[in-house]
């Protein structure tokens, strides 16, 4: 009813319109019959209807002229200011303006506006009770029919406690970056495609360190190696993981080699598209949190008191081996006259009741007792258990104990392992002196070439069912003839022989056959020496 009744009534008012445009009063402005053109059309609004939305929107409304002189403000102007219309009309906007907005800003809103552009920005405005607040306004402006600007609209909303909350956020965010930067372990975030959303300090060191390569992908590498980590897993990893020691090897050999320890956790990621704003993708997406604390030195402690461990076990065993070269030797120099004796003794006519043949089977008897008692006083050999060994890293842990001779020595290490080495199944005490004794001599070998460039190069790869080491000196060299020679017992090619019993190369021998392996002198390498040890990847007998 009451529809029908409005429609009546529009209907009535259209007619009426009609009429009065059919013949419009004599000096009716032509702008009148223009606005009453509009009434019949079917988009018509009427202007009250404006009047009221504008009048109760919740956004402080106000309408200028060019100068900024107040036409109009709706209700939210007059809430919010606290002035009402009739105090602020005619007036100009800057009554609201608090003195703490920089005359810079409005220097700039006057220019764009006036520029008949849109204005947008912040102002510090203050209410009829001088309390302040800040303002979000975007003024625009309104042309006329001839494009000149007839009016600003002006619109704003207190966003003091956004702001408030924004600024605590940053106090919050600096707080969080303060105490990052200050720890001394390395801590960064990083999202599933590997970029870095945030880092601290002690990572911006690390990078430097690591000459501009990105640490993380070194660290995730390691996790991948140590743990079977897998970044694009990440939101699978549980609760994460803590304490998982990775080694890492500055870029380029540019610097012995940095440990750390490894925590992460994952963190999900929140996705700021459009279409998740009420609900969140299925399909999560995590980030990682990664801290790491180096422990190198730590490391390093543990690792030279391991070195010196081995270097007291290696005296030890040197000290025996030098006794049992000693005794072998003493026994092998005895043989000779007594040999000679016993040959004596046996020749055709040789009188057993001479007094020259009884003093000889005398030394003959008191030399066999000899032998006997130096047998017996020949340490046994240390009985060793077979175990898996990397001798890349057994390889390492020679060149650390042989440090001090390199250096003073300035010989030049070119170290070139297998990437990856499967381990062999061996006796660690045994090899390590093999590798040991054989790096020892090609120290000797090029200091006595006494060249101005010294260099040492030891490389490890698999060939074929075999791990092979090849240690190569620029020294002296061993001519063809002593290729074979020089692992024949108390054979001593040295410059100063009476320091070696000649035994050495024997002894290597014997731990490598051993192994099941072989060692052999290249007879093609003419620049020095290049010994080849092979040992077999299917390990030995354990025969002790
Ligand atoms: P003023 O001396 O009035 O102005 C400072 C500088 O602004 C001048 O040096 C000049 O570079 C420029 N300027 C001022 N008036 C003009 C002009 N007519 N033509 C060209 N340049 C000019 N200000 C607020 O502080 N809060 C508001 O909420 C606010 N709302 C506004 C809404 C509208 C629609 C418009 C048009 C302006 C509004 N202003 C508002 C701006 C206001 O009119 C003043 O310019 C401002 O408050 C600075 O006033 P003042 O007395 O401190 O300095």
């Amino acid at each position: 009813m009451i529809q029908r009744s409005v429609k009546t009534d529009q209907n009535d008012l259209v007619d009426r319109i009609s009429r009065f445009l059919t013949s419009p009063p004599e000096g009716t402005p032509a702008e009148i019959i223009e606005a009453f053109g509009e009434v019949g059309r079917k988009t018509f609004l009427p202007p009250k209807l404006f009047l009221e939305t504008v009048e109760q929107a919740p956004v402080a409304i106000s309408i200028t002229d060019p100068e900024a002189h107040i036409l109009y403000v709706n209700s939210a102007f007059e809430r919010l200011t606290g002035y009402a219309r009739n105090e602020v009309i005619g007036k100009n906007e800057s009554v609201l303006s608090s003195k703490s907005t920089p005359e810079s800003i409005y220097r700039e809103l006057w220019q764009t506006i006036q520029d008949k552009r849109v204005w947008q920005g912040m102002l510090v405005n203050h209410r009829s009770d001088k309390t302040e607040y800040i303002a979000e306004l975007t003024i625009s402006p309104v042309n006329d029919k001839l494009g000149s600007t007839a009016y600003f609209l002006g619109m704003h909303r207190d966003v003091t406690e956004m702001h408030q909350l924004q600024q605590q956020l940053k106090f919050q965010k600096n707080l969080t970056e303060a105490a990052l930067n200050a720890a001394p372990m390395v801590v960064v975030m990083v999202a599933m495609d590997g970029q870095v959303l945030m880092d601290n300090h002690a990572y911006k060191a690390l990078l430097g360190d690591f000459r501009g390569v990105e640490p993380v992908n070194l660290f995730l590498d390691a996790l991948g190696q140590q743990i079977g980590f897998d970044l694009g897993k990440v939101c699978h990893v549980g609760k994460g993981f803590t304490n998982v020691e990775v080694r890492l090897d500055p870029p380029g050999g540019s610097g012995s080699p940095r440990w750390f320890s490894c925590s992460g956790v994952h963190v999900p990621e929140l996705d700021e598209a459009a279409q998740h704003y009420f609900e969140q993708p299925e399909e999560a997406r995590c980030c990682l949190l990664l801290i790491a604390n180096e422990v190198t030195s730590s490391r390093n402690r543990i690792q030279e008191a391991r070195l010196n461990m081995i270097r007291a076990n290696m005296a030890e065993q040197q000290m025996v081996q030098t006794m049992r070269e000693a005794i072998s030797g003493a026994i092998f120099k005895m043989q000779v006259p007594l040999n000679v004796i016993k040959a004596a003794l046996s020749m055709p006519g040789s009188n057993e009741q001479s007094g020259l043949v009884r003093v000889l089977q005398q030394a003959l008897q008191s030399g066999d007792d000899a032998v006997e008692s130096l047998h017996a006083a020949l340490p046994s050999p240390v009985v060793e258990q077979t175990t898996l060994v990397n001798i890349n890293e057994l390889l390492h842990e020679v060149m650390r104990l042989s440090t001090h001779a390199l250096l003073s020595a300035g010989i030049v290490v070119d170290w070139r392992p297998a990437p990856v080495l499967p381990s062999v199944s061996g006796r660690i005490n045994a090899l390590r002196g093999l590798f040991k004794y054989i790096i020892d001599n090609a120290i000797k070998a090029v200091i006595e070439a006494k060249s101005s460039y010294r260099e040492i190069r030891l490389e490890t790869y698999v060939d074929g069912q075999d791990l092979v080491t090849e240690i190569m000196d620029n020294g002296l060299g061993i001519p063809n003839s002593h290729r074979l020679k020089v692992f024949e017992p108390f054979f001593c090619g040295w410059e100063h022989p009476k320091e070696h019993a000649g035994m050495g190369l024997t002894m290597a021998q014997e731990i490598v056959i051993g192994h099941g392996g072989s060692v052999e002198i290249d007879p093609d390498f003419f620049r020095g020496c290049r010994v080849i040890v092979r040992l077999p990847l299917n390990g030995v007998e354990d025969n002790g």
